[in-house]
């Protein structure tokens, strides 16, 4: 399967975006166990994290401080 290596998603009405560098993310799950609106999920098929309800997001920057690998870049944080 062909995965883009840093995917880039956004928040239309607050205008921010979170980018995952593929590259780099390993579904350890620390962004996902600490997003406090449930944000992001891990994908199975491509073991990579995703932030599947972009639009429950907070712009508390925790996963962007948790993720061991500084595999996510969030433009508010
Ligand atoms: S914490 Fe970082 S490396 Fe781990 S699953 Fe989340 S984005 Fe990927
Ligand atoms: S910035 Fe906060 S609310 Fe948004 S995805 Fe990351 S941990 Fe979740």
């Amino acid at each position: 399967m062909w995965v883009t290596i840093m995917p880039e998603w956004k928040n239309y009405e607050l205008d921010f975006t979170i980018t995952i560098d593929y590259e780099k993310c390993h579904a350890c799950l620390p962004c996902v166990e600490n997003c406090p609106t449930k944000v992001l999920e891990i994908d199975e098929e491509i073991e990579k994290a995703v932030p599947i309800r972009i639009e429950d997001c907070n712009e508390c920057c925790a996963c962007v401080l948790v993720c061991p690998e500084d595999a996510i870049k969030h433009s508010s944080c």
